[in-house]
């Protein structure tokens, strides 16, 4: 089983990507872990990758491409993968299929989260963490998991607990470099989706409702 997996930062696309991944059983294969792995350990692709992400722009796809093109041939993938933040842009997307054609190999579902821009920077800005347990999900723009107020303070809804801000969810700079980056249609990531939507089936889910509500939606198309 080989997918795709689109959706905007703030969209709730690692927590329905995990779901799926769960699903069928593939390996979940995400760009900015393997980029977040190789900063730690100091590998020439670390370095050369770590200037590009603190600015928040993308890692070349003469960098990129070749990596991931190479982590699908890895052994744990022969019976599937599910690839989340790859293809970011139209080049990598081109790139993506034409490997595939060339590999014989077919993309079984290519999903999209959709969600507005508006409302994805809302849930990224509106996230808050929990002092005592960071799975305790609170979110000020959400009115499902909107914080409880003690004294005209957000405490957590689940156990009352102080809540804090991520700083990178604050900065909101550095979310719309990244949302200009996923919803440009000539050549960011939107691009790629459109391509993918010209030459396969695109599974697309309404991000607007809660978790539980958008993963029903997709598992059911999914079938
Ligand atoms: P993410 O964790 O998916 O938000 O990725 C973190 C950072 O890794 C991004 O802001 C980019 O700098 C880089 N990155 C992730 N995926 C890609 C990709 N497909 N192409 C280029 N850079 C990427």
């Amino acid at each position: 089983m080989n997918i795709l997996i689109f959706g905007p930062n703030g969209s709730g696309k690692g927590t329905q990507g995990a779901i799926v991944q769960k699903k069928f059983g593939v390996p979940h294969i995400e760009t900015g872990v393997i980029f977040r792995e190789n900063i730690s350990k100091g590998t020439e692709l670390g370095q050369k990758a770590k200037g590009f992400i603190d600015k928040g722009e993308l890692v070349p796809d003469e960098i990129t491409i070749p990596m991931i093109l190479n982590r699908l041939q890895e052994p744990d993938c022969k019976d599937g993968w599910l690839l989340d933040g790859f293809p970011r842009n139209l080049a990598q997307a081109e790139a993506m299929y034409k490997a595939l054609q060339d590999a014989n190999m077919r993309l079984d579902y290519v999903i999209e989260i959709e969600l507005d821009r508006q409302t994805s920077k809302n849930r990224i800005m509106g996230r808050r963490l929990c002092v005592n347990d960071n799975n305790h999900p609170n979110n000020i723009f959400i009115d499902a998991i909107k914080p409880d107020e003690k004294d005209g303070e957000f405490v957590c809804r689940v156990c009352g607990g102080a809540l804090s801000a991520r700083a990178d969810d604050q900065d909101e700079g550095a979310i719309d470099k990244r949302h200009n980056i996923y919803y440009d249609t000539e050549t960011g990531t939107m691009a790629g989706v459109n391509y993918f939507k010209e030459r396969v089936k695109v599974i697309g889910v309404d991000g607007v409702p809660g978790v539980k509500e958008v993963s029903e939606d997709l598992l059911k198309k999914l079938g």
